[in-house]
């Protein structure tokens, strides 16, 4: 933004009830300890209204919009976010996204993005553990769960499931611009029917609740390996699917395989990852701290996530094998394994799919066919959906359902 549209930006207060500015609790708790804002929750009733759950001694806190582009901002004094906030964009309603960020003084600043002004009330609800604030925006809801109608229909369970995050999944269309792939007899080129199938995917992954597709690429260009592990981790993929056709020699093998990453291809990697800078072992581990850990250790620890990885990868890959098994044959019975670089995330559960062969000729035609093409995302889907129910990461949609059900 520049200096003069920021200049431009005009401030305006939102008609609060009381018709106060500053809301909340007496400054002289400003020194106590921190209060932590624990819960976020984005709920529709007849207005939309946004939650915020805060634990302790809570302070001042003021709210007001701005314009230009519109959005609400709250400022909580003396807090620590600890909680997750959404990390999507909502594609449709008035609310667009949720952010935050540290002010110098301590305050704990919420932004919320929208696409149209806003007429904002606001209530503190005492609970045991603290204060709610209570938000209401004076627009009728109108979030994106009115869109899809898959949603609707869990709308019992809206507010709970909006407070959780998606599960984000990688979908992976390998080869792509000077790559063209395996080329077929009837020279259908591998990168066009990847491409196919994973947009495919995306779109059916996009109306599954819950989940969010992101793509390593969207159309015909070049993308080296190594670069498509690091869009997944810059994306905070969950989950990592490389779609592929397959290729051989003797032209009549035939049917649907799935890969992990072999155990050799993980030991060198976890090798190299070791020897690599600091700032990806922070990638990997988060907020740990392995400065002071001996190599020994690290190594460990490394090992220790990449086994866990490799397992969920190869429960991951056993779903949706035994997806593809409903829809045509399979060229092995179980998942295989393979040192492929594009699997070699050492925190992210990797599959690699290959559809069926291109170098066969009825498969070739098969794999031109938009029909077939749908199915083969269909059974992606599907195994995607059947694992997450098991093992979908804390705080999500999937992982809230499954708590749920005990
Ligand atoms: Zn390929």
């Amino acid at each position: 933004m520049s200096n003069e549209q920021r200049f431009k930006e005009r401030r305006r207060l939102i008609r609060l009830a009381g018709g106060s500015l500053l809301v909340g609790f007496p400054a002289h708790q400003a020194f106590a300890k921190p209060a932590g804002m624990t819960g976020f929750r984005l709920v529709q009733q007849d207005n939309v209204m946004l939650h915020f759950d805060v634990a302790g001694a809570v302070g001042d806190v003021s709210l007001f919009a701005l314009e230009n582009p519109h959005r609400l901002v709250i400022d909580f004094a003396n807090t620590t976010l600890q909680t997750e906030l959404p990390n999507h964009i909502y594609e449709h309603g008035v609310i667009q996204s949720v952010r935050s960020g540290k002010q110098d003084d301590g305050r704990l600043r919420l932004v919320v993005d929208l696409r149209g002004p806003v007429s904002a009330t606001y209530q503190f609800v005492p609970r045991t553990y603290g204060q709610r604030l209570v938000v209401d925006l004076g627009v009728a809801g109108d979030l994106e769960l009115a869109t899809h109608s898959n949603r609707q229909i869990e709308s019992a369970r809206g507010a709970l499931d909006r407070a959780a995050r998606d599960v984000i999944i990688a979908v992976d269309a390998g080869h792509g611009g000077k790559d063209p792939g395996a080329i077929g007899q009837n020279n259908t080129r591998e990168k066009d029917i990847v491409l196919s199938v994973a947009k495919r995917l995306q779109h059916r992954l996009s109306n599954t609740p819950g989940v969010q597709p992101v793509m390593i690429r969207d159309s015909d260009y070049f993308v080296p390996l190594r670069e498509r592990l690091r869009i997944a981790r810059s994306l905070k993929a969950d989950v990592f699917i490389s779609i592929h056709a397959d290729a051989f020699k003797r032209k009549t093998a035939h049917g649907s395989s799935v890969y992990a990453l072999s155990l050799n291809g993980a030991t060198s990697e976890a090798a190299k990852w070791l020897a690599n800078k600091e700032t990806e072992q922070a990638a990997l581990f988060g907020d740990v701290q392995l400065g002071g850990l001996s190599d020994t250790l690290k190594s460990t620890l490394l090992d220790l996530a990449q086994n866990a990885t490799l397992e969920a990868s190869l429960d991951l890959g056993g779903e949706v094998l035994s997806k593809l098994k409903q829809i045509g044959p399979v060229h092995k019975a179980s998942v295989e394994q393979a040192p492929f670089a594009v699997l070699k995330s050492p925190d992210i559960p990797s599959v690699l799919v290959e559809t069926a062969f291109i170098s066969n000729l009825q498969e070739e035609r098969k794999l031109r066919n938009p029909k077939y093409q749908d199915q083969l995302a269909y059974a992606v889907q599907e195994g995607v959906v059947q694992y997450l129910k098991r093992r979908a990461p804390q705080g999500t949609y999937y992982a809230m359902n499954r708590i749920d059900r005990g």
